[in-house]
């Protein structure tokens, strides 16, 4: 009966190493960056709302791990008002820095109201134009932004789902099948509210 039960052990730690990453599942840490006291929404249960797109086995535990108050970069103007804005490339890598500092092998996901632009430079044939443009979501292998900028909840949460699927290697629909579709914010009914079978596929072997 003892041998049984070492036999077992050892299959036990065997299975331990053939599939190390079904038992190490990755966590989240939520990093919130200006976040207003009179904010009437959770972001941490955004991100909460987020997870509950994934298998269950996909992601471990969300820790909220703090808020960060940060200045702006830039102002824009929207629709004549003047808001203060954070330039994409600084912030993420200021995330990364940030991310690198800790050894866990949780993803940093960083979540804000403010809006977060980029840039680019074209030339038109006549001359070189700026083109800024809002991003909301860009996670990259551990460490990630989500803008909440002009978008509700449910949509925030459909947001920050996209930007996990990419996390977890999945790639972008063209056509609206679902969370993954490209044009996620532009189309808002989806043929699966949630992701799709060659998605789930996808998640269940990585
Ligand atoms: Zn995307
Ligand atoms: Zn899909």
């Amino acid at each position: 009966m003892k041998g049984h039960f070492l036999k077992y052990y050892m299959d036990a730690i065997i299975s331990i190493f053939r599939h190390p990453r079904a038992l190490f599942m990755a966590s989240i840490n939520v990093l919130t960056i200006n976040e207003e006291p009179k904010e009437k929404r959770d972001l941490v249960k955004i991100v909460d709302n987020a997870k509950s797109y994934f298998p269950s086995e996909t992601w471990d535990d969300i820790y909220y791990i703090g808020k960060l108050i940060l200045d702006h970069d830039v102002k824009i103007t929207l629709s004549e008002d003047c808001l203060g804005a954070f330039l994409f490339e600084k912030l993420i890598s200021r995330i990364k820095r940030i991310r690198d500092a800790d050894d866990l092998m949780n993803v940093l996901l960083a979540v804000t109201p403010d809006p977060i632009v980029a840039q680019y430079h074209s030339f038109n044939g006549k001359s070189f134009v700026r083109t800024v443009y809002l991003v909301h979501d860009y996670v990259a292998e551990n460490a990630g932004v989500v803008s909440f900028f002009k978008i509700n909840d449910r949509s925030s949460s459909k947001v920050v789902a996209h930007g996990l699927g990419h996390n977890k290697g999945l790639r972008h629909h063209a056509v609206p099948i679902d969370l993954m579709h490209s044009e996620l914010l532009r189309l808002q009914v989806l043929q699966v509210e949630g992701f799709c079978r060659v998605c789930l596929r996808k998640l269940a072997q990585d």
